[in-house]
């Protein structure tokens, strides 16, 4: 099967800036794929790589087998929502979203139709007469994506699409995201920061760290086996275990990760456990997490509401599965 999106050794470097470098990617056609690292790691580059407002300083992109490079932005299928919406602010909604079609030479009988029923995809019928800035930033964000799947892209980028929503709005964001693009059936590729976004909206996720993938994987497999400790620092709130403990407790010297739901509290003293004083407790709602101090190591660990919690100070006994101990590779 052909890829939505493929790199072959892809590289930009701007001076001495390695913004993304020697990148292999294969994002498969329908895939909801994210692009997740801290500021600066070479997502956006990669998105503007694809768009076509970037040239790779070596290295070949294809999309959906056809080669990109010399191919202009207008040219190749392929859309994008950018942070700010970039909404114009004196078109009304109807036209905004119809204005693509425009630029192609669509009559406008046919482009407001077209930009209607995409209105109603993004589920704000009606509101074409509306002016930008008489919408709520969820509703300028939902025009946005009406403007960018109205000419039917095969790929669609999307840049931080819900940083400038708040938190509950850009939870219900992600779910109706979810549900559009897999009726739709359109490559989604978006980049983000937040672990949290991409682990529920993406089918798979790369992780990205100084221009380079450090893994790429399904949500489960960033987040249950996280292949070095970048990730499993970055992606979720992994313990990570130096090689002594690990060793102590697996019997293999490597580096390890251990998430803190996998960790039982109890607060009594028990010869089978670990013996750790609880250093502070962080109520968080439907759980809460306790930092635990275990002879000079910081592990952190989930109580879920409802079990009893230990106090401030007090010294408990930790366990764990050996089994919910995942050593990572090339880390001795
Ligand atoms: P953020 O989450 O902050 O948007 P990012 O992961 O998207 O970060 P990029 O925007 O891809 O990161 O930038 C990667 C690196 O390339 C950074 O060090 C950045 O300063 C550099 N960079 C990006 N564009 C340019 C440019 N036009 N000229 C020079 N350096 C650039």
């Amino acid at each position: 099967m052909v890829s939505a999106v493929s790199f072959q050794k892809v590289s930009r470097h701007f001076g001495s800036v390695k913004a993304v470098d020697a990148v292999d990617l294969d994002i498969e056609p329908g895939e909801f794929f994210a692009m997740l690292g801290p500021s600066g790691s070479g997502k956006t580059t990669c998105l503007r790589l694809i768009a076509g407002f970037e040239q790779p300083t070596s290295g070949a992109i294809s999309i959906f087998g056809e080669r990109a490079e010399g191919v202009p932005p207008y040219r190749r299928n392929v859309n994008t929502v950018f942070q700010d919406y970039a909404l114009f602010p004196h078109l009304n909604v109807l036209d905004n979203v119809a204005y693509g079609l425009m630029v192609k030479g669509i009559g406008r009988a046919e482009r407001l139709k077209a930009a209607e029923d995409t209105l109603a995809l993004v589920r704000l019928p009606g509101y074409g007469s509306r002016m930008p800035g008489q919408l709520s930033g969820g509703q300028r964000q939902r025009v946005a994506l009406a403007r960018a799947l109205v000419n039917r892209p095969k790929v669609l980028l999307l840049d931080e699409p819900l940083g400038a929503l708040d938190l509950k709005l850009r939870e219900n964001m992600q779910e109706e995201l979810k549900l559009l693009q897999k009726s739709l059936g359109v490559t989604f590729i978006f980049v983000t920061h937040d672990q949290g976004e991409a682990l529920s909206m993406a089918d798979r996720v790369a992780v990205f760290n100084d221009g380079h993938i450090m893994q790429i994987g399904t949500p489960h497999d960033i987040y249950q086996r996280p292949a070095s400790r970048f990730v499993a620092d970055f992606v979720g709130s992994s313990n990570v275990l130096p090689p002594e403990f690990v060793k102590l407790h697996s019997g293999q010297m490597r580096w390890a990760s251990l998430r803190p739901e996998a960790i039982r509290v109890k607060r009594e003293q028990d010869a089978n456990g670990i013996p750790a004083d609880v250093v502070a407790l962080n109520y968080l709602g439907a759980s809460t997490r306790i930092a635990l101090d275990v002879n000079g190591l910081r592990l952190h660990a989930m109580i879920p509401a409802g079990q009893p919690l230990p106090e401030q100070g007090e010294r408990v006994t930790i366990s764990f599965n050996r089994e919910q101990i995942h050593l990572m590779d090339g880390e001795a």
